[in-house]
């Protein structure tokens, strides 16, 4: 998706509000959220030729200064999502506020947002200190002060060293914070960000990142942020919202969706989860709901003799090693359990200095309160 000129930029800078409701002289009241979803639908297509429900029916408020993330597997509508926040698509349905005023009819031009794209959609003629001036020169700026301006934005990321630089002259790190400095030069109210990591190598990718993050809470702009990186999303966010099927599965902090996944969608798609059946939990615990066990709460016995049997709150299942897995840090051991699933369990290096371990008859363990049990699936 490449952007047009109009679409890298929001009203102009330093720009009143809007004077909706809600709103202050200085800008909202703090409890109002900068983005507020409410119902919101986007159909794709039509009936007779086919239709896609990209967005569906989604309430969502994002507050003031936040750090939201938008997580989701391809195709599950966040970017949808994030368009329809942008104004480069209208909703089928529902409404979309920004602090307080509602913008769900008006143009990409007329909301206080921008936009970071994944591709950065920088003009490859322009110097850098043009790229980040153009939305400035748009609003009419007079050139020595939007020179000026650009060159403080360009200072914030880093970079203004390489003003007189054309983006082909630069690595794709580079690129992306003069695309982030274009954004954040007209200063909007809600900066977007669709995936703007994911064309970047590991390394980088993390340093970008820990600067991301450090930017956003020092200039306290909201940022959105879409990403199908579960670590990213984890790393970066105040809060995410995990999408599947164009609704919001769940909302929360990292340490919420991680730890309290609210159904099996979450808890399968963040991080590695063992799901126990209705089956199992009927037997261990009289209670026919499935539930969760991260790797690292399981504990492998290696002697296998059920160390924990009739040790008050922890349960154990025997089972048989199928694969040892080394990752740096921590093994992971996947064991085939009786009478239950296979399940990962993350264990210290400290492994029993046998010739094969897989195979062997061992028992797996876990206190009963870290089962994480999940709504019934109806
Ligand atoms: P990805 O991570 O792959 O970008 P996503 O979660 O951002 O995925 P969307 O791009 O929002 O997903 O797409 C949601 C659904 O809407 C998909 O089924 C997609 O094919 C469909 N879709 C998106 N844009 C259009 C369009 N312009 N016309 C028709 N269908 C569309």
């Amino acid at each position: 998706m490449s952007p047009s000129a109009s679409s890298l930029t929001g009203s102009p800078a330093g720009s009143p509000a809007g004077g909706g409701a809600g709103g202050t002289a200085g800008g909202a009241a703090a409890d109002v959220p900068a983005i507020r979803l409410r119902n919101l639908t986007k159909t794709f297509g039509a009936k007779n030729i086919g239709e896609t429900k990209a967005v569906d029916g989604v309430d969502l408020d994002i507050r003031q200064g936040e750090f939201f993330s938008m997580l989701g597997p391809s195709g599950s509508g966040k970017t949808t999502v994030l368009r329809l926040i942008a104004g480069f698509e209208l909703p089928t349905s529902g409404t979309i506020e920004l602090e307080g005023q509602d913008v769900s009819g008006k143009a990409p031009f007329q909301r206080d947002v921008n936009t970071v794209f994944q591709d950065y959609a920088l003009f490859p003629h322009m110097s850098l200190v043009d790229n980040v001036a153009y939305g400035l020169r748009v609003r009419g700026m007079k050139k020595a002060e939007r020179r000026e301006r650009a060159v403080e934005a360009l200072d914030r990321v880093q970079l203004r060293k390489f003003v007189a630089r054309r983006p082909s002259q630069l690595s794709g790190g580079q690129r992306q914070r003069v695309a982030l400095a274009r954004a954040l030069v007209v200063e909007p109210k809600v900066l977007l960000l669709d995936e703007p990591l994911g064309a970047l190598d590991l390394k980088l990718r993390q340093r970008m990142q820990i600067e991301l993050k450090e930017l956003q809470r020092s200039l306290g702009i909201t940022f959105i942020f879409v990403t199908h990186d579960q670590e990213e999303a984890l790393t970066m966010s105040d809060r995410i919202g995990v999408f599947n099927n164009g609704k919001l599965a769940q909302i929360g902090t990292a340490h919420e969706i991680y730890q309290r996944p609210t159904g099996a969608f979450v808890a399968n798609f963040v991080g590695t989860s063992n799901l126990f059946g209705a089956d199992v939990a009927t037997t261990l615990y009289n209670r026919s709901s499935q539930f969760v066990l991260r790797p690292e709460r399981l504990t492998v016995h290696w002697d296998g003799a059920g160390t924990t049997a009739g040790l008050e709150g922890v349960s154990s299942l025997h089972g048989t090693v199928t694969s040892l897995v080394y990752v740096g840090h921590a093994t992971q051991v996947r064991v085939a359990l009786e009478g239950g699933p296979a399940v990962v369990v993350l264990v210290d290096n400290d492994l029993p200095a046998e010739q094969s371990l897989v195979g062997k008859n061992v028992s797996v363990s876990w206190a009963d309160n870290d089962a994480v049990w999940l709504p019934d699936a109806a």
